[in-house]
């Protein structure tokens, strides 16, 4: 699969209605949803607004992958969709201007009703049979929904395959340095996709060296400790013990979850102390 003019040449394309401007600077972000339904055609119309016949104008995506592996594309990667509202990753605030979104079709989180069904946010009731005949299902909390477990629809291997090849076409096309949930960056804490069954690590994996191509990075948690090695059994380095917020980091390598790396000093300056962070608390200092 390849890029052509920012659109994947044999996908189906259909321009929604619900797009901002051109973009003066390539995406940078692959944002990754899930649509809170279980029919595909009526979300990819409903994410083209009125030029997919319906009332909407305030949501779009680029693209929509089906759970059977059918995708369509709705937008542009050269046009800014609407797809993250409120959000923030690393220094980057608001990221549909800086960003590609992708949307699977999936129902999301599905409350118990202490009857044996599962219901989800539209009130769709499904018992475990109907769940399992519809690609299976995962028992996962998420704070965010509320206390105890909630039913979580798998994403078919189909709908996966076909959103990796989509998203490593995107990776040889734009300088993409970091691939989210939309749950992480958003900045209201309400958003829960693509949830507990989606397969993030297969898609940051797609990443490979790309993921190093920004390779400033800044502490996006409030105090972020500097260890000896990557893992928290490793000793705390002391000085600096605790990296503050923004700042500023180069990264030398990863290892699993872990990244080596050596934090600018004070004046901007590259330091002399190196050490050990979760690499879920840095993201990429991306060139404004
Ligand atoms: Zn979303």
């Amino acid at each position: 699969m390849r890029i052509e003019n920012h659109k994947i040449p044999g996908l189906w394309y259909g321009q929604s209605s619900n797009l901002g401007a051109r973009r003066e600077k390539p995406p940078v972000v692959i944002v990754l949803h899930y649509t809170t339904g279980w029919n595909g055609k009526a979300s990819r119309d409903w994410l083209m607004g009125t030029a997919g016949g319906t009332i909407n104008t305030r949501s779009s995506a680029h693209v929509v992958v089906d759970r059977d592996g059918t995708a369509w594309q709705i937008a542009g990667f050269d046009r800014t969709a609407w797809h993250a509202g409120p959000s923030r990753y690393g220094e980057l605030q608001g990221l549909n201007s800086h960003s590609i979104g992708i949307e699977f079709v999936n129902a999301g989180w599905m409350k118990p009703n202490g009857l044996g069904d599962y219901i989800d946010a539209y009130g769709k009731r499904m018992n475990a049979r109907a769940l399992n005949k519809a690609g299976g299902y995962t028992l996962a909390p998420h704070g965010r929904v509320g206390s105890g477990a909630f039913a979580w629809p798998l994403y078919p291997e189909a709908q996966i395959a076909m959103g990796l090849d989509i998203v490593q076409a995107l990776i040889a096309a734009y300088p993409i340095a970091a691939i989210v949930s939309h749950e992480e960056i958003d900045t209201r804490g309400w958003k829960t996709d693509p949830g507990p069954a989606f397969p993030m690590e297969r898609f940051r994996g797609l990443m490979g060296e790309a993921a190093d191509r920004e390779e400033v990075h800044v502490v996006t948690a409030g105090r972020l400790n500097l260890r000896g090695g990557p893992g928290t059994g490793y000793e705390k380095i002391v000085p600096p013990g605790v990296l503050l917020r923004g700042t500023r980091l180069k990264l030398l390598k990863r290892e699993g979850d872990w990244a080596f790396v050596a934090p600018e000093r004070g004046d901007g300056e590259e330091g002399s102390i190196t050490g050990w962070v979760h690499a879920a608390y840095i993201a990429p200092k991306f060139t404004a």
